[in-house]
């Protein structure tokens, strides 16, 4: 068959997977995400598109996006609203859907953005839309602002993510979707519009087992938060009034709890439900005792996190790379010098970068460490600074460092800001000894050059609250080595001395309480960079190549979204037969 009728027959209307999440990572001028969560959906995208997988996916507009940070010199963040220009990016659709919120009717429009994979296959990426004059003032905000207003207004975002999501899809024609992927639990409501569209196909009647158990052999449930706190809750009373009381009473049929659990709902609304690294899968496993958790671990999109000296690079060695990022393990045969080449470029672009934002000096031959994610307490984003004296004598004897972070501060979160702050004071202590920047507003432009530019990509989370993280492996598709405490992803692609080195090497060497856990991890952080890292980094400059190598290798093969999207289709979706039914009928 001519490779154009086979697109056509690989391209049926309707897709097999919805993806529900609450952020979605699509383009970095699309500013609908906060952190790894978004940016993972939105890889996750890029691949299906790239391997033809037919996936629609689901979210909300967010006029004002997260937010943009602005930080003072004393590392103040102040929360300005994203100004970006919705019609430059996305289609307006002529769909409309109502939604019922507290007794109100709430109209409901969407936006399409349809990503385009390497095989020339679209993606649709539905953007929910309240901001229409039929709406109430109030109303008319709902899909103003990722992750911000109150309780209430978070629940009514939800309400319309999950059941406005599912209407919008019927109502755009997408009505035999196979899967339904919540990408975190923010999306559980959506059983209710499975529900409702299982009640209408049967003539109104009462919701029966069979229809819950239609619902459950379709929903897919991801869990990415391995603390108890990090799941959204809402008081029953609230829910209540929100819901109403037809879809109230069908929520209390997957639970009677004194509060509504959006992790608990997901877990009883689904067939199958993973964590996002082995680690997380059992953590999550004890967290949810009872529910069979298993563990598909997170992924990057390789051509969106590679720099462009790192295509160039793999063009030239593993031609097939973006197609199959599986073929990065025949880095192993790229000549070193050329890896340092790539490399001393994407280093060379930061350098520049830091430069030309913070008039800070930085120099291109020295050892430069990045830490950049979101500055949420467990991160420890100051652990690094925990014993400044010995700080300045590691870099006084065993070389040269500078230290580039970058993240945002939840605007609630007020340890978070205060963690942003604390790092410009050590920023300033430092001063004359090691120099230290904090770049503003990060995000995925940022991401892209930090990840790639740094020489040792830092992590410091508080076990085992990292669920898996992704910025190790934006720098291990740039051969960047990590150094980061053993928790999360790195529990699996790490090893030592080959793909990065660990911050404390058993994960129980470190045990509560939590101030002891600081000391002891922020010691074997100066133990290893001091005694492993420096020593190799200047003094054995073909083994930290080496180590180069190995990172991509050992892991840009394998912590990319290619090899996890296939594995949610294999275990999750377990849609390749009626995948292949649908090519093969037409
Ligand atoms: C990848 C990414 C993250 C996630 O970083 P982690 O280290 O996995 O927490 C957060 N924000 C942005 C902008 C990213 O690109």
């Amino acid at each position: 068959m001519a490779d154009e009728q086979l697109l056509k027959k690989t391209k049926p209307e309707q897709p097999l997977v919805a993806y529900f999440s609450m952020e979605i990572g699509l383009d970095p001028n699309i500013p609908t995400y906060a952190g790894g969560l978004g940016v993972l959906a939105g890889d996750t995208i890029r691949t299906a598109a790239d391997i033809r997988l037919p996936l629609a996916a689901v979210t909300l507009l967010y006029r004002s996006g997260h937010f943009f940070q602005r930080l003072d010199a004393q590392g103040v963040q102040t929360e300005e609203p994203v100004k970006w220009i919705v019609e430059d990016f996305l289609e307006l659709l002529d769909a409309r859907v109502a939604i019922e919120l507290e007794g109100r009717t709430v109209q409901v429009r969407a936006w399409r953005y349809a990503y385009t994979g390497q095989s020339g296959y679209q993606v649709p990426v539905y953007l929910l839309d309240t901001d229409l004059p039929e709406n109430s003032e109030w109303d008319r905000t709902l899909t103003g602002v990722l992750y911000g207003g109150d309780q209430y207004y978070r629940l009514c975002q939800e309400v319309l993510l999950g059941i406005g999501g599912v209407r919008m899809l019927h109502t755009l024609g997408h009505r035999t979707i196979g899967r339904v992927h919540l990408n975190e639990g923010h999306a559980a409501l959506l059983v209710l519009g499975l529900l409702e569209a299982e009640q209408a196909t049967e003539g109104a009647g009462p919701v029966t087992p069979e229809m819950i158990e239609a619902v459950r052999d379709r929903c897919v449930f991801t869990t990415h938060t391995p603390v108890p706190a990090g799941h959204d809750q809402f008081p029953t009373e609230m829910a209540h009034r929100v819901l109403g009381d037809r879809f109230w009473g069908w929520l209390r049929i997957y639970g009677q709890d004194t509060v509504l659990n959006m992790t608990a709902l997901a877990l009883r609304c689904s067939r199958y439900v993973n964590g996002v690294a082995m680690k997380h899968g059992e953590v999550s496993h004890s967290l949810f005792p009872g529910y069979p958790i298993h563990s598909i671990t997170n992924g990057v999109h390789a051509a969106t996190w590679a720099a462009p000296a790192f295509h160039a690079l793999y063009d030239r060695h593993v031609p097939d790379w973006r197609r199959d990022p599986l073929t990065l393990r025949y880095a192993v045969g790229i000549p070193g010098h050329e890896i340092w080449e790539a490399h001393d470029r994407a280093k060379r672009r930061l350098i520049e970068f830091i430069n030309h934002e913070t008039n800070e000096g930085f120099d291109v031959n020295v050892l430069t460490l990045g830490f950049a994610r979101r500055a949420a307490s467990y991160k420890r984003v100051a652990l690094l600074f925990h014993d400044l004296e010995r700080l300045k004598a590691i870099a006084k004897q065993a070389g040269r460092i500078q230290l580039v972070f970058s993240g945002k501060s939840h605007p609630h979160d007020q340890a978070g800001k205060d963690l942003i702050r604390l790092v410009h004071q050590f920023r300033d202590a430092l001063r004359g000894h090691i120099p230290v920047v904090y770049l503003g507003n990060y995000d995925m432009v940022l991401a892209k050059i930090l990840c790639a530019g740094v020489d040792v990509w830092l992590n410091t989370p508080l076990p085992p609250h990292e669920a898996s993280g992704t910025s190790g492996m934006k720098a291990a598709m740039n051969g960047v080595p990590s150094l980061s405490v053993l928790d999360g992803w790195w529990i699996e692609g790490h090893i030592e001395g080959v793909t990065g080195w660990a911050i404390g090497d058993r994960v129980e060497a470190c045990l509560e309480p939590k101030e002891g856990m600081d000391a002891c991890h922020a010691a074997a952080l100066y133990d290893k960079l001091e005694q492993k890292v420096m020593p190799c980094f200047y003094r054995d400059r073909n083994r930290f190549i080496e180590m180069m190598r190995y990172t991509v290798a050992v892991n840009g093969s394998f912590f990319n979204t290619h090899r996890m999207v296939a594995q949610y289709m294999n275990d999750a979706y377990s849609v390749l037969e009626s995948y292949y039914d649908r090519v093969i009928t037409g």
